[in-house]
């Protein structure tokens, strides 16, 4: 039974992306009663902030959520504003509702239940499964002579277009999916982009004789990663050659071992190879220092940009929400496990799983998975407030 003042429910699900849809969609299908809470004024906003350019690196096919693939109408690889309306239609179809403007600030384990607070209101609930997130804050690195750069510095999450950076010199510092990305998205607009790989690099061709590289990816994530790379290996060499003529190094180890092991995902590419080979990208060591008008780099040379684009990632945020978090996330703030019971009672958290096989694709998984482990759990009533 909630107290005075508090709305109680079996679960209450924290995070209205793609994760946190996806889990109310499956709870909606076993009819377990459920409250949808997303800090933000509409749902999905990652995707409506995501740059202009972005269409998903994963098939259509492997992307769509539990009960509901993306519409046939879509291109293999839809845009960014398909795949909100996509969301949005989604939403509408299970009457989801989330309830917008509710930011869980804490989440703690009381009397056989979860209590959450939010500035405006305060919830209980049998079960609590976080959807906040992997990409929930930017990851944005410090160099010396920083603050004293007088040019245009931004992260890759507040890029929109490369139509302001016409005609400029422009630096990008991460050669991941987005780091990659938007310097082809540079280049297309009219600038000259270079762009920063500090170590090794894993590529992956966004097709691989003529299937989606997801298609490969869920086949061999069958077999152990070491084996997976050796199997693979040799069409990758096929598909882009000899990495090291383009200036760059391959990782020691192949992509599936790179993610199992240090969760690093591998670039898939979407022209950023074809720019290196017609030099139209430039490629630079890691960033030293800045300078007033650009940066200096590891190898003593330096440059001038009028910006500089931060593709240097995201990281989770759940540690501060979940107080204690022993045996929940790792030393660096990640969760040690998403889409099955955390090991606090009752705690799932959902879309944490850096997958080769698709991140939207393991969430509708791990969706699919708490919701059944849910509705095995979920029996008794809940538990009154001590
Ligand atoms: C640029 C980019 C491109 C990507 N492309 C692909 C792709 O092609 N294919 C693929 O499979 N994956 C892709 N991903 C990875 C992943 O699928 C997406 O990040 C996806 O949006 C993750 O969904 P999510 O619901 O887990 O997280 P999010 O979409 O980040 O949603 C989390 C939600 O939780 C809310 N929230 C956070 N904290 C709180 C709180 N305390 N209280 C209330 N609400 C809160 C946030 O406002 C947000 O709405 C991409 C990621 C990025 C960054």
């Amino acid at each position: 039974m909630a107290s005075a003042g508090e709305t109680s429910t079996d679960v209450v699900v924290v995070g209205s992306g793609p994760a946190g849809l996806a889990v109310g969609a499956c709870l909606r299908q076993a009819g377990i009663d459920f409250i949808l809470l997303e800090k933000e004024a509409v749902l999905a906003p990652s995707w409506r902030r995501h740059y202009q350019r972005l269409h998903l690196h994963t098939d259509r096919s492997h992307s769509g959520l539990p009960y509901l693939p993306m519409s046939r109408s879509y291109p293999r690889y839809p845009a960014r504003l398909q795949v909100i309306e996509y969301l949005e239609a989604y939403a509408k179809a299970f009457s989801l509702a989330p309830r917008f403007g509710e930011e869980v600030l804490e989440a703690r384990r009381h009397a056989g239940a979860w209590e959450l607070k939010t500035r405006a209101a305060r919830y209980r609930a049998r079960a609590l499964v976080l959807a906040t997130g992997y990409n929930a804050v930017p990851v944005r690195p410090h160099w010396p002579g920083m603050e004293g750069y007088q040019g245009v510095l931004l992260h890759s999450s507040e890029y929109t277009s490369g139509e302001r950076f016409r005609g400029q010199d422009v630096l990008v510092v991460g050669f991941g999916n987005s780091g990659g990305e938007i310097a082809v998205d540079l280049f297309e607009s009219g600038a000259r982009p270079s762009i920063v790989v500090r170590g090794t690099v894993n590529l992956l061709p966004r097709e691989l004789l003529g299937l989606p590289i997801l298609t490969w990816a869920i086949v061999l994530s069958k077999l152990p990663p070491k084996l997976a790379d050796a199997v693979s290996a040799p069409l990758l060499r096929m598909a882009f050659g000899d990495l090291a003529r383009l200036g760059l190094r391959k990782a020691p180890a192949g992509p599936m071992t790179e993610l199992a092991t240090r969760k690093r995902v591998p670039l898939i590419d979407v022209g950023t190879v074809d720019l290196l080979r017609r030099k139209q990208l430039q490629l630079r060591p890691a960033i030293r220092d800045f300078t007033p008008t650009g940066a200096r780099f590891e190898d003593g040379t330096e440059a001038d940009y009028q910006a500089v684009v931060l593709a240097t990632g995201y990281q989770p945020r759940l540690g501060q929400l979940l107080g204690s978090v022993d045996g929940v996330l790792d030393a660096a703030g990640r969760p040690l496990t998403s889409g099955q019971q955390t090991s606090l009672p009752q705690l799932y958290l959902c879309g944490f799983y850096v997958a080769p096989t698709g991140m939207l694709r393991e969430a509708g998984l791990e969706a699919r998975r708490i919701v059944r482990a849910l509705s095995q759990t979920l029996q008794a009533p809940v538990p009154a407030a001590a």
